[in-house]
């Protein structure tokens, strides 16, 4: 994907600017690569039978998990028990570590279901992805290989039911209204899932000999592409903290790095994502003004969108480079190392 593409498609009276992110204008070859799920569940199976006998796969749901000082204890459904120093909850909203954790969950609902398909098209996407926001929720199309794109499309559970059920002709018809026919003609693959839309946080991210990642931890609408992401930054750090303790991998100190390592970043991206969405279903006017100006001044001042596109793609990265650059503008700055 080289550009997203933000358009107001509202038609309220207080809209705001299209936006576009190119990927080169902060030195980038593209932002990201949409990956089909059954491609990359393939792709993690196959990597784990690399690994031999190192990774053993034990083909069953946990139904319980006790957490000790020491160890912690996995039972599965026919009752085997697989103990150890540390249990990552990677077992998504549902998740049986986090319920052992006892971790209060804080849990919303938005009126919104999402439908999620695939579609060919007319013309060339160029690799652009393009977000409409509508007074409904966003409707994404993200670029797929060839002339194939995906579709994350927001809507009430009414309007969502009524789609899902029309033939694939009418709603082939309806993709490429909403598409504003930007990619001509549209032909839509089956099959058209769907999704209520929720939210959920947790207090910690981590407990006695566990620590959770992915929708065991955060859960957020799908806007901006953000949720496996945030999930895959979780398992990047969690590693990271196990190899600084490497001495006991599930220790207070262990755990305590991986907290400290996750907190902002997941407290910020469920903030920003809620925030978004919420601002697109209120009436509102001030609100509304404000999403129109702050959109307005991102279109409009380049220093602004290349922040936002460097914390997109490297949380922290961008608050790293501003304090760096305010650092060299201070006086009596002096050389070190
Ligand atoms: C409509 C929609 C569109 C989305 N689009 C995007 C997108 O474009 N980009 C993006 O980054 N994110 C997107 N997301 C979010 C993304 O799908 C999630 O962030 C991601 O799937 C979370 O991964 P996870 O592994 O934490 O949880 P899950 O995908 O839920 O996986 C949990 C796994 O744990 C297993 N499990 C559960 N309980 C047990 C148990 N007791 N024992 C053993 N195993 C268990 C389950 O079988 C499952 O395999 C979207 C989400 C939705 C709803």
């Amino acid at each position: 994907m080289f550009a997203m593409r933000l358009i107001d498609d509202t038609g309220r009276l207080l809209r705001a600017a299209p936006v576009e992110f190119r990927a080169a204008e902060i030195e980038l070859p593209y932002f990201g690569l949409n990956v089909l799920n059954h491609e990359l569940l393939e792709a993690l199976r196959a990597s784990g039978a690399a690994l031999g006998e190192r990774v053993q796969r034990i083909e069953e749901p946990a139904v319980e998990v006790t957490l000790g000082e020491d160890r912690a204890t996995v039972r599965t459904e026919s009752g085997r028990t697989v103990s150890c120093r540390l249990v990552v909850g990677a077992d998504g909203r549902q998740s049986v570590v986090r319920t052992a954790m006892q971790v209060p969950m804080r849990s919303w609902t938005y009126p919104q279901v999402a439908l999620v398909l695939n579609f060919r098209h007319q013309r060339d996407h160029e690799g652009v992805s393009t977000e409409f926001h509508t007074v409904t929720g966003p409707f994404t199309q993200v670029p797929l290989p060839g002339r194939r794109s995906s579709l994350v499309w927001v809507e009430t559970p009414e309007n969502a039911a009524v789609l899902k059920d029309l033939p694939a002709d009418r709603l082939s018809a309806e993709v490429e209204r909403r598409m504003h026919s930007i990619l001509g003609a549209v032909e839509v693959e089956e099959p058209v899932q769907s999704f209520p839309l929720s939210g959920a946080s947790v207090q910690r991210l981590s407990g006695q000999r566990c620590a959770l990642v992915g929708e065991a931890a955060h859960v957020f609408p799908p806007i901006g592409a953000q949720g496996l992401n945030l999930g895959l930054r979780d398992v990047e750090a969690l590693l990271a903290s196990v190899e600084a303790h490497r001495d006991d991998p599930g220790g207070v100190a262990m755990l305590a790095a991986y907290e400290a390592r996750r907190k902002t970043d997941v407290a910020t991206r469920t903030a920003a994502v809620d925030m978004l969405n919420r601002s697109l279903l209120t009436s509102l006017l001030p609100i509304q003004a404000i999403r129109a100006v702050g959109l307005g001044a991102l279109a409009t001042v380049p220093t602004l969108r290349h922040v936002l596109m460097r914390e997109g793609v490297e949380p922290g990265s961008a608050l790293g480079a501003v304090l760096g650059r305010a650092r060299k503008l201070l006086p009596g700055r002096r050389a070190s190392g």
